[in-house]
């Protein structure tokens, strides 16, 4: 086998040991690659080994990577923080966008999906640690922020996304887990008829943890695709 094929084996094992452990079904759970400064090739080779999605971070490669048809077999989610005016080369091209985090960006991808004639799936990110440099919406706001998405007929939501601060502690970092899938399962029952699809959290580090608190899906890079090499 391949190393990524491998790696995404090796990693579906844990997922179900993880889910067994907590009693749920393993079924439930997706794995997303998160291919970023990862090429083409690596990206059809995941595909190939049955990744259940892959989520790219950064527009520019993306498009560039579409182009050579790195993602053809497996849906593509963008799953890192989206510019307002790069709205208009994701919206129609992803099957999900997961990192809505304002208001701002809501009103751009119903524009952007009105005049395109389509209905755009997100989830709505939350910014659950309520760090200042990033993205995401506090969890005091994400009631509000889906209020807000529930009046734009070319958006979808299917759930919540987050990404809590990086030097959490692991119990620290469950703590935050636990208050997402709490805050998920309030706003799913209060205002989308329980009909919810994706928790998503959960990363090469912690998805273990994730799963035990009730993710449904989680992105996962470098254990799949390597250490990544920032020049
Ligand atoms: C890069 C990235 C991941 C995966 O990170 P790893 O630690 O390499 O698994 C998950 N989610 C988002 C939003 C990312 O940008």
């Amino acid at each position: 086998m391949m190393p990524i094929a491998e790696n995404i084996a090796a990693i579906r094992e844990k997922m179900s040991a993880a889910a067994l452990a907590a009693g749920r079904d393993p079924g439930e759970i997706l794995l997303v690659g998160a291919s970023k400064m990862n090429d083409a090739a690596a990206c059809k080779a995941a595909v190939a080994a049955g990744i259940d999605a892959l989520g790219e971070n950064r527009v520019q490669e993306m498009t560039a990577k579409l182009a050579e048809d790195a993602y053809t077999g497996a849906p593509l989610h963008f799953i890192g923080h989206l510019q307002r005016n790069k709205v208009k080369q994701v919206v129609g091209k992803v099957d999900l966008i997961q990192s809505v985090g304002s208001l701002e960006l809501l009103a751009e991808i119903e524009k952007t999906a009105a005049k395109l004639g389509i209905v755009q799936n997100i989830l709505l990110e939350v910014n659950v640690g309520m760090e200042e440099a990033k993205s995401g919406f506090a969890p005091q706001d994400m009631e509000e922020a889906a209020k807000a998405a529930l009046e734009c007929p070319h958006v979808h939501v299917q759930g919540l996304m987050t990404i809590p601060p990086a030097d959490a502690s692991p119990e620290e970092n469950r703590a935050y887990f636990h208050k997402v899938r709490a805050l998920y399962v309030d706003i799913n029952a209060k205002l989308f008829h329980n009909n919810f699809k994706y928790l998503s959290m959960g990363m090469s580090g912690d998805y273990e943890d994730a799963i035990a608190c009730g993710a449904t899906m989680v992105r996962v890079g470098s254990a799949i695709f390597g250490a990544r090499h920032y020049t």
